[in-house]
């Protein structure tokens, strides 16, 4: 029986801990955080969370070898042990992600208190072999209950999880180094960004999304040669949500990975059905955004998604912008060279708007650019505009690249770009982004015209 009940203990710590550092891990912070509100609920105060994120782990991971950087998380679990106070426990809950958990009773100023602490223990440099690192951190902070209680729908708002995760993430892409506050204060706009993230949520179990489709022509002939895959969100009570708006949240709350893998399959799928009555192009275009990049998953996601579909991978097109690849200049040519190699292409987005130079261009396998619309809307009155098209015309034919102007909406820009040796054009002057079964109806009435491949 002691026997038995040794097991039972030793199981239930495994379960419950982080093998690395022995800390909490995330399942038993998740049970002690409802504990914490529970408790706070009762006796009418605040529990807080702490939550922090190593910056930049991955660096240092590769620059002094995996056992060093285990070596650094369990030093950092040791400082942050240190660093916090009689009765708030520490968890690791992700690879170098950790947190504290405030017991009810706290005040908002404890709780950011004890994140700055965190972030000076962080910040003193780590001995490993005799050498000095220098780490930083993100420190995302909230409190249980928080004003957004008040405004929100669902109860997945009050959780101090997600709300001091969402900190976390406000800290991280102000460039890290910096501690977050999850306020909401009544603040209006936060208010309804809080609750169209809850809404984003339930548009992912309802399949609230659909895929539109816009043409990209020749632009001497005007036939059809590809389309451009533009997502969006039907919702129940403000109607079509743009891109703009919901694509950046999901991207925060991290759905982008999930509706990204529907947008890649759905693309496939409609190239297929086109096929079957007879509209046959060359090729679905689909924007990837950075994180969906990223992702290690990415690569299978793909292959699963042809294999499902199977469609011919020349038929893909990823849209991918200039700052994706001047990200990590390195892993993007291995990930560009490994998915170039099963046939798909690749384009440069919104090319013009990002900070990379011409010369580094060369660096990856591409296929295409697409000029920004913002270099087409003036061009018929910007010199300036024209030098700038006409100098990208050139760096696409040195380099091979097939170039597409976005955003044409008149006749005179369409001869000026043709003027100046563009050979693709995408916009409302040949057709706005529509459903497949109307972009179908457009050919079979012959408002649209398919280009003819041999
Ligand atoms: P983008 O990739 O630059 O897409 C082109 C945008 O320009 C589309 O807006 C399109 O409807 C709009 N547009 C096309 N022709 C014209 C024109 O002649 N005049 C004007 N003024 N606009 C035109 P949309 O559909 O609102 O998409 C906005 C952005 O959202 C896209 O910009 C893209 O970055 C993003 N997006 C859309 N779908 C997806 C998706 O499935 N995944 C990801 N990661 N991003 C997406
Ligand atoms: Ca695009
Ligand atoms: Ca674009």
């Amino acid at each position: 029986m002691t026997h038995w009940r040794e097991r039972e203990a030793a199981l239930i710590h495994t379960l419950n801990h982080d093998a690395l550092t022995g800390l909490d891990n995330l399942i038993a912070l998740k049970a002690a955080i409802g504990a914490a509100q529970d408790e706070a609920d009762l006796t009418r105060t605040h529990a807080g969370l702490v939550l922090l994120d190593i910056d930049d782990y991955q660096r240092i991971n590769r620059a002094l070898g995996y056992d060093a950087g285990d070596e650094l998380l369990r030093e950092t679990a040791r400082r942050i042990q240190h660093t916090a106070g009689f009765g708030e426990r520490v968890a690791r809950v992700a690879g170098d992600e950790f947190a504290v958990l405030l017991p009810a009773g706290t005040t908002a100023e404890l709780a950011e208190s004890l994140g700055r602490r965190l972030l000076t223990a962080i910040a003193q440099p780590y001995r490993h072999r005799g050498q000095h690192t220098h780490l930083s951190a993100s420190v995302g902070v909230a409190l249980y209950p928080d004003q957004a209680a008040k405004h929100a729908k669902s109860g997945a708002q009050t959780n101090l999880l997600r709300m001091a995760d969402h900190a976390l993430s406000q800290a991280k892409e102000s460039g890290g180094n910096a501690l977050v506050f999850h306020t909401i204060d009544n603040n209006p706009a936060d208010a309804e960004r809080l609750k169209l993230e809850a809404d984003l949520y339930e548009a992912v179990r309802n399949g609230e999304f659909s895929l539109y489709f816009q043409p990209i022509t020749k632009i001497r002939t005007g036939a059809v040669v590809g389309v451009e895959a533009l997502m969006r969100w039907n919702h129940p009570v403000h109607g079509l949500v743009p891109p703009s708006t919901f694509i950046p949240l999901a991207e925060s709350i991290g759905l982008i990975n999930y509706l990204g893998n529907w947008v890649l399959k759905a693309a496939c799928m409609q190239i297929t059905q086109w096929d079957a009555i007879g509209i046959r192009l060359d090729y679905v275009s689909v924007n990837v955004s950075p994180q969906q990049f990223r992702d290690k998953r990415f690569t299978a996601a793909v292959k699963e998604a042809l294999a499902l579909t199977g469609i011919d991978a020349r038929r893909l097109v990823f849209e991918i912008t200039e700052s994706l690849l001047m990200h990590d200049p390195e892993e993007a040519t291995c990930l560009l060279e490994a998915l170039t190699s099963i046939g798909i292409r690749f384009a440069v987005d919104d090319f013009g708007t990002g900070y990379s130079s011409l010369a580094y261009l060369q660096r990856f396998p591409l296929s295409k650019l697409k000029i920004d619309r913002s270099f087409v809307e003036n061009l018929v009155t910007s010199r300036n505009n024209r030098a700038i098209v006409s100098a990208v015309v050139g760096l696409a034919q040195s380099l091979g690249l097939e170039l597409v102007a976005e955003g044409v909406e008149t006749e005179a820009q369409r001869d000026l770009l043709a003027e100046l040796g563009c050979d693709h054009i995408q916009g409302w002057l040949i057709c706005h982004a529509l459903p497949s079964d109307e972009l179908a109806r457009s050919f079979q009435s012959n408002s649209l015209v398919l280009h003819e491949t041999l």
